[in-house]
């Protein structure tokens, strides 16, 4: 029977391990600071601003949440995070992605003081994560690695493979996987035989965005594997097919008219792996609360 590597419980554990420290912040000098940038209205994008501003908010940290309008120019857009910058009661600052297109995304990431660039994005930050020196990492790759040490999973020596190579999750994960002296191949578009790759993985990431491409060939029995992936399926059919007729799924969908799946097959891999993380309740919980950390251990850095 496989482990579920549960991100709701390891989110909560993370949450309540930062409480104590943005109270003994508050109590000292002031509450950390998050500031997040909205540019437009692109819906998924208001749904991660408004959950990472509730969270801020119900840990007690100072929240500041700056909705700009959909036509809102690059020089505008870096007016507002020069203010910011200069603000002494904000440690972190985030510009939610994708920004309207007329909008330089390059110059605005450029513009964060890399102190208060809590998305770990900055070339700075790029930098210290490839040269291993403290500093905020991409919450995403974080928060797997938090899951991982939580579970008390073995990375020494092991056999990694990551699937994708964004700048966001898979270039990151992997280095994060290196410099915890995993054995680290990555695959992408371009890879030949992508299914032989990942079956010498003991452990597999898959950040590919698409929906249940990772299949049983993929999975060596045993593997642990990770699932950054977030696909919503709208056909009854395919739901059917991929969760394997699951109920409570099923009356998910049925309530909803979607279900969310990951990258990987979910049947193929509760089946093969020794350990995974569901889609929904495995990584993407774990986003938010490596987000929060970025901010509380800014904070301290800048407090002192
Ligand atoms: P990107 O689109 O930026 O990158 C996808 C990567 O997958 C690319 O490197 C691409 O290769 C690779 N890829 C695409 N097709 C294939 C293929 N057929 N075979 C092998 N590799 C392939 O996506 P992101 O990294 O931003 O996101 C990946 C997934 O993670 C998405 O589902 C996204 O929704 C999810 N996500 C989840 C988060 C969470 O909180 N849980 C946070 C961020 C993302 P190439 O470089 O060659 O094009």
């Amino acid at each position: 029977m496989a482990t579920i590597l549960d991100g709701k419980a390891v989110n909560q554990q993370l949450i309540d391990e930062l409480k104590p420290r943005i109270a003994a912040l508050t109590e000292a000098k002031r509450a950390p600071g998050l500031a997040v940038v909205l540019v437009g209205n692109d819906p998924a994008s208001e749904i991660y601003v408004t959950s990472k501003v509730k969270t801020c908010i119900e840990l007690g940290m100072r929240s500041e949440e700056i909705r700009m309008p959909d036509s809102a120019t690059t020089a505008e857009v870096l007016s507002q995070v020069d203010a910011l910058n200069r603000d002494a009661g904000i440690d972190g600052i985030l510009v939610q992605m994708p920004l309207p297109k007329q909008i330089d995304s390059r110059a605005v990431l450029l513009a964060i003081d890399p102190s208060k660039d809590v998305d770990g994005f900055h070339p700075v930050n790029v930098g210290n994560l490839v040269g291993n020196v403290p500093g905020p990492r991409p919450c995403t790759p974080a928060g797997v690695m938090a899951l991982l040490k939580r579970y008390g999973i073995a990375l020494k020596g092991r056999r990694a493979v990551v699937v994708g190579r964004s700048d966001i999750v898979g270039k990151p994960m992997a280095m994060l996987l290196m410099h915890e002296h995993a054995t680290v191949t990555i695959c992408h578009s371009r890879t030949v035989d992508l299914a032989a790759e990942c079956r010498r993985a003991e452990i597999l990431v898959a950040a590919i965005g698409r929906t249940a491409m990772i299949e049983a060939e993929h999975i060596s029995e045993g593997a642990v594997v990770i699932d950054v992936g977030i696909n919503r399926v709208t056909s009854r059919d395919e739901a059917m097919r991929l969760t394997g007729g699951n109920p409570a799924r099923m009356a998910g969908f049925d309530k909803r008219g979607s279900i969310v799946v990951g990258d990987v097959h979910p049947v193929a891999m509760a089946e093969r792996a020794s350990a995974y993380t569901p889609v929904p309740g495995g990584v993407g919980p774990l986003t938010i609360a490596m987000l929060m950390s970025n901010t509380v251990e800014s904070a301290e850095r800048r407090l002192g």
